[in-house]
C-alpha cells in the first residue's frame, strides 16, 4: 500500500500556510480560502477548489489528501434513526461511528439536533471487562486528521451537518491528547469547524494525566466519566483503569478540571446485574456525585456476545435511579437507542471482531 498523504483536515492554520508556501505560493488570502474548502464548504475533491489555480491545486492533491475516510457499511436500528457507519480510514482499519437523532424535548418538540459519537483509536488499551471496544487490545491511536475526518464522511453519509459531538466510540480519547487537542482546537475554532465546545462532550474511564492535561488546555468542552462504580472495589472489579489511577487520583483531578470549567461533570454508571446495582452502591454513588456536584446518567447494561454480564431487571434499575433523585442528583436513566444493532455503549465493533 502506497504511504498514506496527510489529511488537510487536521492541519492547523500555520501548517496550511506552510503546505502552501512549500508549494511556492505565500499570498495569505490562499490559506483563507483553503481553509473555507476544507471545513466550511467540506471540500471533497481538491478540483472543486475553483478559486484556486489549477497548478496549486494539483500540487496539493499530488502531496495531501482531503478526507479519505469512507464509509463502508452501515445499519440502521429498528427503533430510531440511530444509524452505527463502519469507517475505513487511511491504512484499512475500520473505526466505528454512531449518528443519534435528537431526542424528543420536553414541549414534545423535535429538536434538529444530530450527535456523531465519534471514536479516538482502532480498538482500546484498558480492557474494561463490559466493553467490546477492549476485547482486542488496542491497534493504534487516529490521527488529528482521522479524528475530524470521521464527522465529514458522517456528514457525507447523512446528508446533514453534525451539531453536538461526543467523543464515546471506541477507544479511550484522553490517552490520545497528542492528537485529541489539537483536533478540539480546529473543531471550536471559528474559522474551522466552528462547533460550539458546549456541544462537545469528552469521555474517559479515568485516565488521570489526560484529565489533567485536558483541564491544562483550557478547551471548554464537557467531561463525562465513565465511573461504573463508586468504590474502588467495584471499579477495580470491571474497570482495570482504576488499578493505575484508583479514586485517590481520580477524584482531586476531577476537581481540577471542574475548577477549570463552567460545566457540571457527568458521571455514567453502567448498571450491572450483581456487580454494581445494590441500594448500598447507590449510596456510595450519592455520595461521589454529592462530592463533585456532578450529574449521573445511568445506562442499563446492554448484553455482549462472548462477555457474561446481565441487564438488571426494569424495577431495579428504576429503584437505583429513585435512590439518587431522592438525594437531589441530576440523574437520567437512559435507555440507549441502537442497542438492536450494537450501536449503544461499549458494543462498538463487535460485530466485526467476532
Ligand atoms: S469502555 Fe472505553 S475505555 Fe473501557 S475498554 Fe471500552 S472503549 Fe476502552
Amino acid at each position: 500500500m502506497p504511504p498514506a498523504r496527510p489529511l488537510l483536515c487536521g492541519f492547523t492554520r500555520d501548517a496550511l500556510v506552510g503546505a502552501l508556501a512549500e508549494l511556492g505560493e505565500t499570498r495569505a488570502y490562499r490559506a483563507t480560502q483553503l481553509m473555507e474548502w476544507i471545513w466550511k464548504k467540506r471540500a471533497s475533491d481538491f478540483e472543486q477548489m475553483t478559486n484556486l489555480p489549477p497548478a496549486l491545486r494539483h500540487g496539493l492533491a499530488e502531496r495531501y489528501s482531503l478526507c479519505p475516510l469512507a464509509v463502508v457499511d452501515h445499519s440502521q436500528s429498528a427503533t430510531g434513526r440511530t444509524r452505527k457507519l463502519l469507517c475505513r480510514i487511511q491504512d484499512d482499519e475500520l473505526v466505528e461511528m454512531v449518528l443519534i437523532p435528537a431526542a424528543v424535548g420536553d414541549a414534545g418538540t423535535q429538536s434538529t439536533r444530530l450527535t456523531l459519537c465519534v471514536s479516538s483509536q482502532v480498538g482500546c488499551a484498558f480492557g474494561c471487562k463490559f466493553c467490546a471496544s477492549g476485547l482486542h487490545g488496542l491497534k493504534r491511536n487516529l490521527t488529528t486528521g482521522e479524528i475530524i475526518g470521521q464527522i465529514f464522511a458522517a456528514e457525507r453519509e447523512a446528508g446533514e451537518r453534525v451539531d453536538n459531538l461526543v467523543f464515546m466510540g471506541m477507544g479511550e480519547p484522553l490517552a490520545n491528547t497528542e492528537n485529541l487537542l489539537p483536533a478540539l482546537r480546529l473543531i471550536t475554532d471559528p474559522h474551522a469547524l466552528a462547533l460550539s465546545p458546549r456541544h462537545i462532550t469528552v469521555s474517559t474511564s479515568g485516565n488521570v494525566p489526560g484529565l489533567l492535561k485536558l483541564a491544562n488546555s483550557g478547551i471548554p468542552v464537557r467531561l463525562a466519566v465513565s465511573l461504573h462504580g463508586a468504590t474502588d472495589e467495584v471499579r477495580s472489579r470491571i474497570m482495570p483503569v482504576n488499578r493505575r489511577w484508583p479514586l485517590a487520583e481520580l477524584i482531586p483531578a476531577l476537581e481540577t478540571w471542574q475548577a477549570s470549567s463552567k460545566h457540571k461533570i457527568t458521571l455514567e454508571y453502567i448498571l450491572i446485574s450483581g456487580v454494581n446495582n445494590a441500594p448500598q452502591h447507590a449510596q456510595e454513588l450519592v455520595s461521589l456525585a454529592q462530592r463533585l456536584r456532578a450529574k449521573v446518567n445511568l445506562i442499563p447494561y446492554n448484553p455482549v456476545q462472548g462477555l457474561d454480564w446481565q441487564r438488571p431487571s426494569e424495577d431495579a434499575c428504576r429503584s437505583f435511579c429513585r435512590t439518587l433523585l431522592s438525594h437531589h442528583i441530576p440523574t437520567t436513566l437512559r435507555y440507549e437507542k441502537g442497542l438492536d444493532i450494537n450501536a449503544a455503549c461499549g458494543q462498538l465493533r463487535l460485530r466485526h471482531t467476532s
